[in-house]
């Protein structure tokens, strides 16, 4: 292999990080909690337009404290998107609750608010509706929240969102995180914008961001001796890594910019091939294209999803089946689940590929090659 590796979705520093971190080291705020945690809580919430944040140590551990908020525990139930990151389950699974998946809808892949509807109907009928509903924004785009906010106002199951693989999306004029009770953020190395590690919880409401805080800090309670009257976690951000994040959320207008300028590209480049079906973009939304996803369609396209793969990864280039639904992982068996086969299909015949920001027009035009290779040449190479 000659040509350097391609990779999924790298880091992609600015420049202004370098300076904000050593100013963060200088200072000697080497802790989780300082002057650069401070200010990128405020920054944040300024970028989504509003609300509160709060800097955590992951995307999990938001999703996890935003439940804990909530008051989910064991014997409750959580419905969710099967089609998903296991994390997003993990976090229910940590309170003690049970998750219940639910199946894409073709129109976003994410949760189908038909199936929501009918799930909710069915829990009320037995007198046990859900303490949570979790639904996730996937691959940059948000869910239908003009349906999924009217059936959770009219159960009254509050709503949180994992946001974590969407920030920058927009849906009707709203950002990404700032539908529901919570929204959940990641700035893990592969997402849009990273710290390395981290992640945000935000929200409308003051008290709920307070609470986050203190269980978010071993819940200590306000005296001069170590007094705890709850179970706390240890869930704050580095004030290192919350440099990095400043300075990486400078360029998130223009990150989302380039990765959506590498959807049309190869939107583009591949629209004489028929059987590949990009992941759709309906009325309302904008999407980062986080990662960009395509269906194939083998009978039409002459090649399997997994030949294009291989192919790829023979050239040195990363790219990745979508999610295996969480109703189909061994860890998540016995878990109630309700639809189709929509997110199945959508992981049997689902393709991610090479979406980094920095991603050269040389590296784009190399995706493109592989993935049209024939299988003939494959044998060949
Ligand atoms: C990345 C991701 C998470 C977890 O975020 P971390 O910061 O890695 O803990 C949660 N949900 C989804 C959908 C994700 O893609």
């Amino acid at each position: 292999m000659d040509e350097d590796r391609i990779f999924l979705s790298p880091p992609h520093m600015s420049g202004a990080e370098r300076a904000l971190l050593l100013e963060a080291f200088d200072s000697n705020w080497i802790a989780p909690l300082g002057p650069q945690v401070d200010a990128l809580e405020q920054e944040f919430a300024a970028a989504l337009g509003g609300g509160e944040s709060v800097a955590l140590s992951s995307g999990t551990a938001a999703l996890h404290l935003a439940l804990v908020l909530l008051g989910v525990g064991p014997g409750d139930e959580v419905l969710t998107s099967t089609l998903t990151f296991a994390a997003t389950a993990n976090a229910i699974a940590y309170t003690g609750a049970s998750p219940v998946f639910l199946d894409s809808e073709r129109a976003t892949w994410n949760l189908d608010p038909e199936l929501l509807a009918e799930e909710l109907a069915v829990c009320a009928r037995r007198g046990r509706l859900p303490k949570a509903v979790l639904v996730v924004d996937l691959y940059g785009q948000c869910a239908d929240y003009t349906r999924i906010e009217a059936l959770c106002e009219q159960y009254q199951v509050p709503l949180v969102e994992d946001a974590a693989e969407s920030l920058g999306a927009v849906y009707r004029g709203r950002p990404a995180g700032r539908f529901g009770r919570m929204g959940c953020f990641s700035l893990n190395g592969n997402k849009i914008i990273t710290a390395s590690g981290g992640g945000m919880l935000v929200s409308e409401d003051p008290e709920l961001c307070r609470r986050a805080r203190f269980l978010a800090t071993q819940a200590r309670d306000p005296a001069p001796h170590y007094q705890h009257s709850q179970i706390g976690y240890n869930y704050r951000m580095s004030n290192l890594l919350a440099a990095v994040a400043r300075g990486q959320l400078q360029v998130l207008a223009d990150r989302v910019a380039r990765r959506r300028s590498n959807y049309a590209y190869y939107r583009r480049a591949l629209a004489a091939y028929p059987g590949l079906d990009f992941m759709p973009e309906p009325p309302g939304h904008q999407a980062t294209r986080w990662l960009t996803c395509l269906t194939v369609q083998p009978e039409q396209f002459g090649r399997s999803r997994d030949a294009i793969c291989e192919q790829l990864t023979l050239r040195n280039i990363e790219s990745r089946p979508v999610w295996k639904p969480l109703h189909l992982q061994p860890a998540f068996a016995g878990c109630r689940y309700r639809g189709g086969s929509v997110a199945e299909d959508l992981f049997h015949r689902g393709l991610c590929l090479p979406s980094g920001s920095s991603l050269s027009p040389h590296q784009r035009a190399r995706v493109v090659d592989g993935i049209l290779a024939r299988a003939a040449r494959r044998a060949a190479a």
